[in-house]
């Protein structure tokens, strides 16, 4: 696609954009005087217009209902998450039974965790990216002391090579290898948050399985941004939340797939709660935990309904506008933005240039930019954000930007690189 830098291009592709019509139903930030460039749906999507009022039903259900809501409400909360769950699994590439919707990221990883990160013999060691997501790290270094696993011996980072930013296929392969018979589990995030490069999860997953190893993604900036295939690409297990690129809502509730290969599978470590027992059984309040042979075995509680309705609000456009259209828009949008900054750098680059760390391959990187600011720093970042971006600092001197394709628009693109030419020339 060619580009141009004005903005009768920006309006026109705007004008011929088939998903333009989808920023009405979000509502903008307000505390900025005019509504802010926002750029950070990698960090907490926009909210809904629609999403107050699927909360205020359930609001309403509990006010006419009670405790009867369970079985009475329209969409009864007993199994409120089912209809949700299955919508959530068209957006991830994966069954319906292979997905639910539940708890918080974190504590999902955790619960997957216990399940297939089963440290025997040898076969002790986990590998992930380097400088993962702090939360993730955590998890990590807290499992392998769980199972009295020394971290220094027992996590293996695989980082970029030196003067390069993003990590290579091929070293993540020979990595697995090297590793061999002593992985037990590659735990890696699918898009990584902070260069966004997309991880190729299809052949990470094969190069795992080959060592006999389980393979598992954090989804948390791949889940509504990029197409998944879990099922197909064989997965074992995936989590992610949902506030992202997802729209759902503050701290909003997670989603976790597991792979219907291990649906049967009764002798798998859980810890377990009685919204993964049995549904026929659960209000018998028996002993013995039975678990339901799909994904749904691994919600412990009954679902946080105000959540859950704000994450359906949220699901219903991506039910209506699909991946594929949205990823259309998507690669379009950074491509313009991508082209935008390329110019600038042209233009000014006695001053400063703009190095995007993300990768240059539309297939290897999804909504979001990192852009490493050379010759300028945090005074530019502090600058444009007086002026209404919303974008994101990451020390030492990375800016990322994610345009998102269900509600930023191509002028919006076009607006920021004006601003950041126009701080670039008073500073
Ligand atoms: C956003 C994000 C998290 C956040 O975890 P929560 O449990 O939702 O607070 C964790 N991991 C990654 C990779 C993330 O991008």
């Amino acid at each position: 696609m060619k580009y141009e830098n004005s903005a009768e291009f920006a309006q026109k592709l705007d004008q011929q954009d088939p998903l333009a019509k989808y920023r009405a139903e979000f509502l903008f930030p307000t505390f900025t005087k005019n509504p802010p460039l926002y750029f950070v749906g990698n960090s907490l999507g926009l909210q809904p217009k629609k999403c107050s009022e699927y909360i205020q039903k359930e609001l309403n259900n509990w006010h006419k209902w009670g405790v009867e809501g369970h079985f009475h409400a329209e969409q009864p909360w007993f199994s409120y998450h089912e209809p949700i769950s299955k919508k959530a699994a068209k957006i991830v590439g994966a069954k319906a039974t292979e997905v639910v919707v539940t708890h918080s990221l974190t504590t999902n990883l955790h619960l997957l965790m216990v399940s297939f990160f089963q440290p025997k013999g040898k076969r002790t060691k986990i590998i992930c990216e380097g400088k993962a997501f702090p939360s993730d790290q955590y998890a990590l270094e807290t499992q392998l002391k769980f199972h009295k696993l020394d971290l220094k011996d027992n996590l293996i980072e695989i980082f970029p090579r030196k003067g390069e930013h993003t990590l290579r296929m091929e070293d993540i392969q020979s990595k697995i290898k090297e590793v061999g018979d002593e992985l037990a589990l590659i735990m890696i995030g699918g898009v990584n948050y902070y260069t966004g490069q997309v991880m190729d999860m299809k052949s990470i997953t094969e190069w795992g399985h080959a060592q006999g190893a389980i393979v598992g993604f954090d989804l948390a900036h791949a889940a509504g941004n990029i197409e998944l295939k879990l099922n197909e690409w064989k997965v074992d297990f995936a989590a992610w939340c949902t506030y992202k690129y997802m729209n759902s809502s503050p701290g909003g509730v997670s989603g976790l797939f597991v792979h219907e290969k291990h649906h049967d599978n009764k002798e798998l470590n859980r810890f377990a709660g009685w919204w993964g027992h049995n549904k026929e059984r659960r209000f018998l309040m028996e002993p013995g935990f039975d678990p339901i042979p799909s994904a749904e075995a691994w919600q412990l509680s009954n679902s946080p309904i105000l959540l859950m309705a704000a994450h359906d609000a949220s699901l219903d456009l991506f039910d209506e506008i699909g991946m594929e259209a949205l990823a259309a828009k998507r690669d379009k949008l950074t491509g313009y933005l991508e082209f935008l900054l390329d110019e600038l750098t042209e233009t000014h680059k006695e001053k400063c240039s703009f190095e995007i760390i993300t990768p240059r391959n539309p297939a290897e990187r999804g909504a979001q930019l990192s852009i490493l600011l050379h010759g300028l720093g945090k005074d530019l970042y502090n600058k444009i954000s007086a002026k209404g971006v919303v974008a994101d600092w990451r020390e030492p001197n990375v800016i990322r930007v994610a345009p998102a394709p269900m509600y930023n628009s191509y002028t919006d693109v076009y607006q920021f690189a004006k601003v950041l030419e126009e701080t670039i020339l008073e500073i």
